[in-house]
């Protein structure tokens, strides 16, 4: 059994009152680590220290905040495999994932973050006459609350943390209580880097320890990512503070017979909804729509692909899927597994849960690659996010259609077009109400990119520009 601590002012402290969470391996089911049960007094240390440690961080110069966000990109490349495998364990998604993927593309995201530092400080300058100037001026909010959810705890930490204190704002970090254990980790490392209070992670229930936080009012800026539900309560606790939401999505993925088939199966199943993780996936693909010439051989590929997939240990490197991450999600998922039936969409394939899935680790949360298909959008497992590895495959018969239907949603994140036509690329492009639209491709994030939603998925982005705040200035000569 691991203990670990939060990071308040460059200290290592266990709850105020002492409480833990227990985090679960989702893979066996066992408790395997104590996470802190922060509180209100948690929250109060934590903002304070950050307040205490703003006005020297803010005031260092853009290339001195560079050189700490460069140490972290650093301590990424040393402790790749302790963090990737830590994450594994804690919420389940593949090793092949968080060490293969996740932790390299972390250390460049630190990399790039150092790097825009210096844009952080840019501002406009505008001639208003001979005499006259004015002037933009960028600076950081002060405080930043960053909520955090459990599918990716390391690159959405990482996402956040490392724009806002580029920006030269000081930090705070809310893990998800599901999976706190590596960015509690990463919190130990950390320490060393940052003089105190500059980075702070604060463990504990959303309701407790996130609501103490984000309604707090030494705190300058929330950034959520995680359900539209608490994107809606934070609104609600926040007060007037800048927010930015990253929220929950239903993404259509959207396949025409001019498309390269087998790169569209691919790329509609593995990397789109069947994923390491089970499908907890943001931008998951969860809606598949497939042009009816090509219906019959798209399931096929499709059915072939995730016949594949080797649910099991995520710690085994030839593991493709892991399992879901607690109890709780489990249940929601396999409750869409009972509607999808009742609503009448038609089971392609899947559909099973728990121990009979993966028998060598029956205490884990198993849920199988399932497919329904059905001609209504309007089903609730068509229009509600499952977060799990469940898809429904939806035909159409024209362009139109296919853009009515992805765009009948109350989300927008992210949408993928499989098409070899420039034309219809860039109308969909246009017309999609998506934060990203993704041709022949999908779930690809590069740094560098805005990354956000539409709707009820959200707005504002993670990148170092949403962690300032512009200050105009006129300067009159004489
Ligand atoms: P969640 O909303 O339940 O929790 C996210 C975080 O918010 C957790 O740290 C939780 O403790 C905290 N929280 C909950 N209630 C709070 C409150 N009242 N005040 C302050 N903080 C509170 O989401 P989840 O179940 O952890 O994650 C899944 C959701 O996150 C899905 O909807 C998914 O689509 C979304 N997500 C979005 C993105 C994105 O970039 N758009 C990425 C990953 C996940």
């Amino acid at each position: 059994m691991t203990d670990y601590l939060n990071l308040i002012g460059g200290r290592l402290v266990p709850a105020a009152d002492g409480r833990t969470i227990d985090s679960v391996n989702p893979a066996t089911g066992e408790v395997w680590a104590r996470v802190p049960a922060g509180g209100a007094a948690d929250a109060d240390a934590a903002v304070r220290a950050a307040r205490e440690a703003f006005p020297r961080w803010s005031a260092l110069p853009a290339l001195g905040r560079a050189h700490f966000l460069r140490k972290v990109a650093e301590l990424f490349g040393r402790h790749a495999e302790e963090l990737a495998r830590l994450e594994t364990t804690d919420n389940g998604r593949i090793l092949r994932d968080t060490l293969k993927k996740d932790l390299p593309g972390m250390a460049y995201l630190w990399q790039i973050a150092a790097g825009q530092c210096l844009d952080a400080v840019r501002g406009d300058t505008v001639v208003l006459g001979p005499e006259s100037l004015g002037m933009t001026r960028r600076e950081p909010y002060g405080v930043a609350v960053c909520v955090i959810p459990w599918n990716s705890p390391i690159s959405t930490f990482s996402a956040k943390a490392a724009y806002a204190l580029a920006a030269g704002n000081t930090v705070i970090v809310k893990p998800a209580e599901q999976a706190s254990a590596s960015v509690l980790r990463l919190g130990e490392l950390l320490a060393e880097v940052f003089p105190p209070g500059v980075l702070n992670i604060v463990s504990g229930l959303g309701e407790e320890v996130g609501d103490a936080l984000v309604r707090h009012g030494g705190v300058d800026k929330v950034s959520l990512t995680g359900s539209t539900e608490t994107g809606l309560a934070i609104t609600r606790a926040a007060g007037i503070k800048p927010l930015t939401f990253e929220l929950g999505g239903k993404s259509p993925n959207i396949v025409f017979p001019d498309a390269d088939l087998d790169k569209a199966a691919e790329g509609v199943t593995v990397n789109a909804v069947f994923t390491g993780n089970a499908g907890q996936v943001c931008v998951a693909g969860s809606r598949i729509l497939i042009h009816r010439s090509i219906w019959d051989e798209m399931l096929e590929r499709i059915t072939a692909i995730a016949g594949q997939m080797v649910l099991g240990d995520p710690l085994d490197l030839a593991t493709t899927m892991g399992p879901i991450v607690s109890a709780g999600q489990f249940e929601r998922v396999t409750s869409y597994l009972e509607l999808a039936g009742k609503e009448g969409a038609e089971l392609v394939f899947g559909g099973r849960s728990g121990a009979e899935v993966v028998p060598a680790l029956p205490h884990g949360y198993w849920v199988e690659p399932t497919l329904y298909t059905t001609p209504d959008n309007g089903l609730r497992v068509c229009q509600e996010e499952i977060f799990g590895p469940v898809a429904v495959a939806i035909p159409f018969d024209g362009d139109d259609e296919a853009l009515a239907i992805a765009n009948d949603s109350p989300y927008g994140l992210a949408a993928g077009v499989w098409t070899r036509d420039l034309a219809r690329a860039h109308r969909f492009i246009r017309d999609l109400q998506s934060g990203t639209v993704w041709v022949n491709t999908f779930r690809q994030m590069p740094p560098g990119l805005p990354f956000g939603g539409v709707k009820a998925s959200g707005y504002g982005h993670d990148a170092v520009l949403e962690y300032t705040r512009e200050k105009a200035a006129v300067i009159q000569f004489l």
